[in-house]
């Protein structure tokens, strides 16, 4: 049986349009729908293996990918949102009606991605938004159960869509991480 990523990328990875700049999020609710306006494009687009990020019902990874924070706005029915874990580090809200994550926040400034938010962009209304470019915690799945035996399909595959797999973040999330961190302990210069 052939593996299913993410229905966003199981049909091929879509390119997205340069001009791109934005739209409406919604909730998976028939009333009442939450919704959140970015005003830009989506970054660092993604799918993502971790336990944390929210995946659509059969999906082995989720989408993510991130928005200046002050680009964000819940423009309807922000009342249904709740913090999933207020502990973590990203307050992801979700909608209590239909479980969806809205946007994910981070509000320690010493975070190295303070002032972005991490969206979903399959929740755009609108088509367009930057593509996934990279898979990340491939291996977190098998912490949801999958059968390690079954890796070697699943890194297949997404090399095959193009979405290059890493065990953490991208190497380029990753030095970015590894030099906010630098900076903060002085040994390189800010
Ligand atoms: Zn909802
Ligand atoms: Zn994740």
């Amino acid at each position: 049986m052939a593996i299913s990523i993410h229905p966003s990328v199981d049909g091929g990875v879509k390119p997205g349009t340069a001009s791109f700049g934005g739209g409406t999020l919604t909730c998976k609710c028939s009333s009442s729908p939450v919704t959140v306006s970015l005003a830009a494009n989506v970054a660092f687009d993604h799918v993502c293996g971790c336990s944390k990020c929210w995946k659509p019902e059969g999906a082995l990874f989720s989408l993510i990918a991130v928005v200046p924070r002050d680009k964000l706005s819940v423009t309807a029915n922000g009342q249904k949102l709740k913090i999933v874990d207020t502990n973590a580090p990203i307050q992801r809200y979700a909608c209590t009606g239909c479980g969806v994550h809205m946007y994910g926040r981070i509000e320690n400034k010493n975070h190295p991605f303070h002032g972005f938010d991490f969206v979903h962009p399959e929740r755009f209304k609108e088509q367009g938004w930057a593509a996934p470019e990279f898979a990340a915690f491939v291996s977190s799945i098998i912490e949801g159960g999958f059968p390690p035996a079954r890796m070697g399909e699943v890194r297949s595959r997404l090399k095959q869509l193009g979405l290059e797999p890493y065990d953490c973040l991208s190497p380029g999330l990753m030095d970015a991480i590894a030099t906010h961190a630098a900076k903060a302990k002085g040994v390189l210069a800010a």
